[in-house]
């Protein structure tokens, strides 16, 4: 049994409404189909708007697709009762792209991470404290950081906040949605590392969704290449990355993103561990 399996899955959106209020429709998503095993990390990789988040949030839950079916640790994840899915949900994380962005600005670093946790169990406060530490001490935080509020972190510190709130309630499937983008190359370097320590660690799937080839290559096992939204190409072997033919593949890997905003950093080829290339980093 797979951990995640979608069959034919598509959604699309309401695009304009005629003079006469006919709604025209545009397909985000064209019929899907792949599974995710335990254990596992899927890139899903695609310019932008090639429906990637659209597939992230129809299996968070967050978006109903039109149709098809997915089920998550064997249950039919679109059917469930709400009990059930309360349950499986405790399973199924998710870390996007600016997430410091969605942290609630009042809350100390202690009480984000530990709000998942008050949703499914009862807690003792000194259980909540060690639970809390555990968490921020898995992703590279300290206790003297718990009380701090979001704005006093930095970019990379609210990362790994919102990583350590993710895992807290130790889930089986982390959906990271561009989880990596908007940090500069070195601190991406940082956070896909502490990313595959954590999955060996706590024997985590992630779902990768990045349109940076080069990120995918550092974590993924397996990709999937996205386009307008269809997938359009399949590759089981990372080390066959150079081996991809599709003309949508062709420009992710030949794309040499900024590695960073200002893009005044210096950049150089370098070997990094598990790369099946060189790939690109920035000395300070
Ligand atoms: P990606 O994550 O690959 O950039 P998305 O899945 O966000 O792509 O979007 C795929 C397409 O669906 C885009 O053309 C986008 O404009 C459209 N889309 C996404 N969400 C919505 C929505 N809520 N309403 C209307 N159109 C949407
Ligand atoms: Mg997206």
């Amino acid at each position: 049994m797979s951990l995640l399996e979608l069959a034919g899955v598509s959604k699309s959106y309401v695009k304009e409404r005629g003079l006469l209020g006919s709604a025209k429709r545009y397909a985000a998503l064209h019929p899907a189909s792949f599974s995710l095993e335990a254990g596992e990390c899927l890139g899903i990789v695609g310019a932008s708007g090639s429906g990637k988040s659209t597939l992230g949030k129809l299996i968070l839950g967050l978006e109903q697709p039109d149709e098809g079916a997915i089920r998550f640790r064997g249950a039919d994840w679109l059917n469930a009762s709400a009990a059930e899915r309360h349950r499986l949900r405790r399973d199924l994380q998710a870390v996007f792209q600016n997430s410091g962005d969605a942290l609630n600005p009042r809350m100390n670093v202690r009480q984000i991470v530990a709000e998942p946790l008050l949703n499914y169990e009862r807690f003792t406060k000194r259980e909540l404290e060690r639970a809390c530490l555990d968490a921020l001490e898995a992703v590279g935080l300290s206790a003297a950081e718990a009380g701090k509020l979001p704005h006093q972190l930095s970019g990379g510190q609210q990362q790994r906040l919102c990583i350590a709130r993710a895992l807290t309630l130790r889930p089986k499937l982390i959906v990271l949605d561009e989880a990596v983008s908007s940090l500069d190359r070195m601190l991406q370097a940082q956070i896909l590392e502490l990313l595959r320590r954590l999955r060996s660690e706590h024997r985590l799937s992630y779902l990768f969704i990045t349109h940076d080839m080069k990120a995918a290559r550092h974590l993924a096992d397996r990709l999937i290449v996205m386009d307008h939204g269809d997938i359009v190409e399949r590759l089981d072997s990372l080390t066959a990355l150079e081996s991809l033919s599709h003309p949508a593949s062709r420009r992710l890997l030949e794309a040499r993103l900024p590695g960073h905003p200002s893009g005044r950093k210096r950049i150089v080829e370098a070997g990094l561990r598990g790369a099946a290339s060189p790939c690109l980093v920035h000395i300070p």
